[in-house]
């Protein structure tokens, strides 16, 4: 018999995916969440929380890639970075990959999800065990009002804005992100889908634009994610992610992420303009 996980992507826009199913590796409730890592046909191993896919063997690339690089090459030198959730290791692992860089401090409120990826997952968590990476297991939100001006850069690889994550998304923890940048530093946040959830987009966009000089919102194509195409939100002091010098960005070795594709990703469609309220 066929196992298919079918994930309620919008639950209240009748939306869903579903992944035909080889094996399920773990599954269990940890204090948090439902966490399941399962071998699908098409994308391989992935991470499952609370019924919602948070990233593949297939498709990781994309999502980590430009969380990381896109910030990291716009600040012209980052040597202090920390991630709020991203348990999974996969942001740490593209964070590691820029020489300035001398910390990176993860920060996720389950360690029962880096625990399950160190083990199932390790060609996305391998980095976590890097002397430069350093772990903490608690609250994203308690963390970052702990810590001021200390980071280069911050990057907010949450949950979706519901249960835990909720606190992660708007206004307040942004301030408080502001204050825990140091002087030219920025931060970055997955932002969910426009098309679907064009208020949230809204929100979040404006909540940053609210306390940052500079905001900008960029997006990519992640199948697994609803709607296929995904916003990011950038929030900066000092240097606009838009406008980097693409002659200063090395060539690497990545799936998707180019010196060309960072600049091209910030050109939105009209739809999109119009959710963020730019011309
Ligand atoms: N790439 C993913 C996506 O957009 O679906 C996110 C992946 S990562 C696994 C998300 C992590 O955020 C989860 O492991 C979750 O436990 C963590 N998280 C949620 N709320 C948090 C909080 N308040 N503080 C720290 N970590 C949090």
């Amino acid at each position: 018999m066929d196992l298919w996980l079918k994930e309620m992507q919008l639950e209240g826009e009748g939306v869903a995916m579903s992944y035909k199913i080889k094996e399920t590796l773990v599954r269990k409730k940890t204090k948090y969440q439902d966490l399941a890592i399962v071998d699908a046909e098409v994308f391989g191993r992935m991470l499952v929380l609370d019924g919602i896919v948070q990233t593949t063997i297939k498709d990781e690339f994309i999502y980590h890639e430009m969380i990381t690089h896109v910030p990291l090459f716009t600040h012209p030198n980052p040597k202090k970075v920390l991630v709020v959730g991203g348990g999974d290791g996969g942001a740490i692992r593209e964070i590691l990959r820029h020489p300035s860089v001398e910390k990176a401090v993860l920060c996720e409120i389950d360690g029962d999800v880096i625990e399950e990826c160190k083990k199932y997952l390790p060609e996305i968590s391998h980095a976590l065990d890097d002397p430069r990476c350093e772990i903490f297991v608690g609250d994203g939100i308690q963390y970052v009002k702990d810590h001021k001006n200390e980071f280069d850069v911050i990057i907010v690889d949450s949950t979706d804005p519901f249960s835990i994550a909720e606190g992660l998304f708007g206004g307040n923890f942004y301030k408080d992100i502001y204050d825990a940048l140091t002087e030219d530093g920025l931060f970055i946040a997955q932002t969910e889908t426009p098309f679907f959830l064009p208020d949230t987009v809204r929100k979040v966009f404006n909540d940053a634009k609210a306390i940052f000089p500079i905001t900008k919102l960029f997006m990519a194509g992640i199948p697994t994610y609803p709607g296929g195409y995904w916003s990011f939100t950038i929030g900066s002091k000092k240097y606009d992610p838009s406008q980097v010098d693409t002659t200063k960005i090395p060539d690497w070795d990545t799936k998707y992420y180019t010196p060309e594709l960072h600049k091209a990703a910030f050109v939105l469609p009209k739809y999109i303009k119009d959710v963020i309220g730019e011309k």
